[in-house]
């Protein structure tokens, strides 16, 4: 089966999900969205009320900075490929439980199988400690690591992985935007080097 067969098929899948109580709770549930060939992923939590609304990853507040830090190194929302850890809302944007993230976490490992990205990057420290963890590193706080290059290797090649913080801390921690607008230059060095 193709890829893009084999990523449409695990998003129905993810759309009729019931392994644990959010999919119950949600209105729609958020598998991800972008290019199943990009080389960049970027991962967050759990969707938000939006997301909810819309069956789309980062389409509110936070993800308005996101499309904002994407543009300023020259990508767009169709070159990348965006998911969360949990596919569904936990009521009032509460974190996922560790039992939710067990439940969900599956489908985000699938996609990166299909996907093989050449660079992860966790948004915020849920995501950067799921991420590190599951390649085999030591989660330290993100204040210390964001912008660090992980350098992971897996059966089908290299992944970089560079922590930043979530997009959201730009609205309610305005000095945290010049840290993810320099990382997020770091990324773009990165996918530099990596074409040439
Ligand atoms: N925050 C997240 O972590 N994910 C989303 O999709 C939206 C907001």
């Amino acid at each position: 089966m193709s890829k893009d067969n084999q990523m449409k098929k695990l998003e129905e899948k993810i759309k009729k999900c019931q392994r644990c109580p959010l999919g119950q709770l949600r209105t729609h549930p958020v598998p991800g969205s972008g290019s199943y060939d990009a080389r960049i992923m970027f991962v967050g939590e759990a969707p938000g009320y939006w997301e909810d609304q819309k069956g789309l990853p980062f389409v509110g507040r936070a993800g308005r900075i996101l499309d904002e830090l994407l543009e300023e190194i020259g990508l767009k929302r169709e070159d990348v490929y965006i998911t969360n850890i949990v596919k569904c809302r936990p009521p009032g944007n509460r974190d996922p439980t560790e039992e939710e993230i067990k439940a969900c976490s599956p489908y985000l490992d699938k996609q990166i199988d299909l996907i093989r990205p050449k660079i992860i990057v966790p948004l915020g420290r849920h995501s950067m400690a799921y991420i590190l963890r599951k390649f085999g590193f030591v989660p330290e706080p993100i204040s210390k690591i964001h912008g660090n290059v992980f350098e992971a290797h897996t059966l089908f090649g290299k992944i970089l992985i560079v922590p930043v913080y979530h997009p959201a801390v730009a609205l309610y921690k305005p000095a945290l935007k010049k840290e993810l607008q320099m990382d997020f230059k770091t990324l773009k060095e990165i996918l530099n080097d990596i074409e040439s």
